[in-house]
């Protein structure tokens, strides 16, 4: 088995109590995984040598929640909340779908994206409305297995109307806008359950870094039993059940209006919260929801850079950690980021926590958000025995970074530079499962020039077909923001838009 040592490295490896104190040691990997971390590793004459002095090693970074499906509206929207951008970036009138060379080449840009920033696990949330196709899934496992990324990949669903998911929805919209809404009977969930079953026979696994969870979008968006069904094979399959909960003050509404409870104590009844689950976002919380999903032993991916660009709010990210909440963090999709660099989300998460409340011991920490960006993520992705840490046994998912940069220059403490200075420029190499996937900047895996030229090639066709779509969509564009005026405007026992500082 290949051999590769790092020699005289400044280790951070998130392991363990001391896992962000800053040392210097050798690291061995062996087969894909790190053998041993200690002085004068013994290695083998023919391994690989890394001078690893004024060279900083941790783990590669977990995204725990992103959209391949938005690669390629980077940089297309602003200002607008949530519910108004999903008309633009998630079309309700479709037009054809994305050919799947296109698709596969969307999710290869997100994942060389990832790379070159440092993020070696993706939670591709994977979206492709209207049907569930195990080609076009395969096709962006395909792109994974190609640069080398590790990932988690679901195929998203929803089986409520969406008129029923949204509050006021039937009030609101004129009936000739409802019409065109009618798109025929909506999955049942054991038809979804067999879907997922062959993608857990046909791509989970292969290779081991590439595995399939289970995604029913929102609870609003699912019927109950689609929710229990998905909870029930992810318990089964030991994979997580992906989810978004209570994004948004619209979201918030939305448990009281339908189900006379929020939706986590909707979740809760149904028995769909547990160490499997993974909620994106978690903002609009009440401290009765915190207690349920820390006694669950659940998980969150925090996306702190995406909530703000669609004034979702800041969750509650303190009170989340002390109920015993697992905290990841995620960029969401490139749209609504718009990068795919959990380096920009870990500074803004380490900076958005100081505006919740005058008591300062109770902001969040640089060491902190550096295990949400590497063991907490991996917990959340059910991935901590594999990656999110270095330690002897676990995959070589690591980034090496150059500690003379301006961004560690002086040095004066490693996890606060990492955070508030670093944003990605400083890494040189960067590792998954052993095998060197960047090097000075650049993919080892893919030829970048062939990708982007075909990219370039075939996007514009693409993006002007999008464009007509959201001409085509806009027509909702006015009662859905009256939809979100009238949440927004309704009474719920608390405000999370400035954060615990206005409960
Ligand atoms: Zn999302």
């Amino acid at each position: 088995m290949n051999q590769i040592v790092i020699r005289k490295a400044t280790l951070l490896t998130m392991e363990g109590t001391n896992g962000c104190k800053p040392f210097e040691a050798d690291l061995l990997i062996e087969g894909g995984r790190i053998a041993a971390i200690g002085e004068n590793v013994v290695a083998r004459s023919d391994a690989k040598v890394i001078d690893g002095r004024n060279r900083l090693v941790m783990p590669g970074l977990i995204n725990a929640h992103t959209h391949s499906s938005e690669t390629f509206f980077r940089g297309r929207y602003e200002g607008m909340p949530l519910e108004v951008w999903l008309l633009y970036a998630y079309p309700l009138l479709m037009g054809p779908v994305i050919d799947e060379r296109l698709l596969y080449l969307r999710s290869l840009l997100l994942a060389m994206d990832s790379l070159r920033n440092g993020v070696t696990t993706i939670c591709d949330d994977f979206f492709d409305p209207p049907t569930h196709d195990l080609s076009r899934l395969g096709a962006a496992f395909r792109a994974y297995e190609q640069a080398g990324i590790r990932a988690n990949v679901s195929s998203a669903v929803m089986n409520v109307h969406t008129l029923d998911a949204l509050p006021y929805a039937r009030e609101v919209l004129p009936k000739a806008l409802q019409d065109k809404l009618d798109f025929g009977p909506l999955m049942p969930a054991g038809d979804y359950i067999d879907y997922c079953r062959s993608a857990f026979a046909s791509l989970h696994g292969k290779p081991e870094r590439l595995r399939f969870m289970i995604a029913p979008s929102a609870p609003q968006r699912c019927t109950p039993d689609m929710l229990a069904a998905c909870h029930d094979l992810a318990i089964e399959m030991g994979v997580p059940l992906h989810t978004h909960v209570l994004e948004t003050k619209t979201q918030a509404v939305t448990g009281p209006e339908f189900y006379g409870k929020s939706l986590i104590a909707y979740m809760h009844e149904l028995g769909a919260l547990s160490r499997n689950t993974t909620i994106a976002h978690s903002v609009w919380v009440s401290d009765a929801d915190i207690a349920l999903m820390g006694a669950a032993g659940c998980s969150i991916a925090h996306n702190a850079v995406s909530n703000q660009k669609l004034g979702a709010g800041i969750a509650p990210i303190r009170k989340l950690l002390d109920a015993g909440v697992v905290v990841g963090l995620g960029t969401d999709g490139v749209s609504s980021n718009d990068t795919a660099r959990i380096f920009d989300v870990m500074r803004t998460a380490a900076l958005i926590h100081s505006t919740s409340g005058p008591d300062y011991e109770r902001w969040i920490k640089a060491e902190e958000i550096l295990a949400m960006a590497t063991i907490g993520g991996a917990r959340s992705a059910m991935l901590e025995q594999r990656t999110g840490s270095l330690a002897p046994g676990k995959a070589a998912d690591l980034l090496i970074l150059n500690l003379n940069t301006f961004n560690f220059f002086p040095l004066n403490d490693i996890p606060k530079q990492l955070v508030f200075s670093e944003n990605g420029s400083s890494i040189e190499t960067v590792m998954v499962d052993g095998e060197i996937v960047v090097q000075g900047g650049r993919l080892q895996t893919v030829n970048e020039d062939d990708v982007l030229a075909e990219i370039r090639e075939r996007v514009p066709a693409h993006l002007a077909a999008h464009a007509e779509l959201e001409k085509l969509n806009s027509i909702f564009h006015v009662s859905v923001a009256e939809i979100h005026r009238r949440a927004t405007a309704q009474p719920i026992g608390f405000d999370r838009y400035a954060g615990d500082a206005m409960r």
